[in-house]
């Protein structure tokens, strides 16, 4: 079964109004492979959603970098599922290492949030990840597999899912995961699909790393038979994202 390869960019909370515009341009000029052969989907802050949604070119989409966890009410400053439906935005990232750790979000909390957001009809880029003290201490595997999991535990259809594997270690730090590295989680990941889903979700499910993927590393890991594609920050910020998005060829 292929697996189209998919490009993530995840914008963070960076970016004005005038610099926004100014990406939005780069990217509705660049020159990438068909959306037969690369799914592109590019994360603003939520702020920009709109701006970028309404002025992005068409094979190209949009997604939030977060959503909460049920359905909207009393949850001052948050973001509900249900509104990034109604506003027309079909992806949402969740479990992020930055909120993970920052914001302390747990594997069962990320599980919960990913079935909601399923449940309403979102596409989820679920990140998982170990930090380096984990992979020095030989846990990297049994870190994802747990992170998985709680995704697992909590829904049936894995086909609105995309599997970002982000090393910690390597997000923003400009250490990227050697290929070996990445290819070796990615089919170790596969593999915990396998068992303990079924084998269509793991033939079928993209993993996809990121972690300083840039346009000079890209074409080396996209050639992992295991890597389907790219969770970018920086370098989604720059020119260079069209670069990543053409090593899907
Ligand atoms: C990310 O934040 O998802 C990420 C991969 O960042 P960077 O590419 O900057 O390491």
């Amino acid at each position: 079964m292929g697996r189209k390869f998919f490009v993530g960019g995840n914008w963070k909370c960076n970016g004005t109004t005038e610099e926004v515009k100014k990406i939005v341009s780069v990217l509705n000029e660049g020159q990438v492979p068909s959306s037969d052969v690369v799914e592109v989907v590019v994360s603003p802050p939520f702020v920009f959603l709109g701006l970028v949604k309404s002025s992005l070119r068409p094979d190209f989409h949009v997604a939030a970098q977060n959503c909460w966890v049920k359905k909207g009410g009393a949850f001052t400053g948050e973001i509900s599922a249900e509104m990034l439906v109604n506003l027309d935005i079909p992806w949402v990232i969740l479990g992020h290492s930055e909120r993970r750790l920052i914001l302390n979000e747990s594997n069962e909390f990320v599980g919960d949030k990913v079935a909601y957001a399923l449940s309403q009809g979102l596409k989820v880029i679920a990140c998982v990840g170990e930090t380096l003290e984990q992979r020095e201490a030989g846990s990297t595997m049994d870190v994802v597999a747990a992170q998985t999991k709680a995704i697992a535990d909590r829904v049936s259809s894995w086909s609105n899912i995309v599997l970002a594997y982000e090393p910690v270690w390597a997000i923003g730090t400009g250490k990227v995961a050697t290929p070996v590295q990445a290819q070796e989680v990615h089919f170790e990941l596969r593999k915990w699909l396998f068992a303990n889903t079924s084998p269509e979700i793991a033939a079928a499910t993209r993993i996809i790393y990121g972690g300083s993927v840039n346009g000079a590393n890209c074409k080396e890991l996209a050639a992992q038979p295991d890597v389907d594609g790219f969770l970018v920050g920086g370098a989604s910020l720059k020119p260079e994202f069209i670069d990543i998005i053409k090593s899907a060829e």
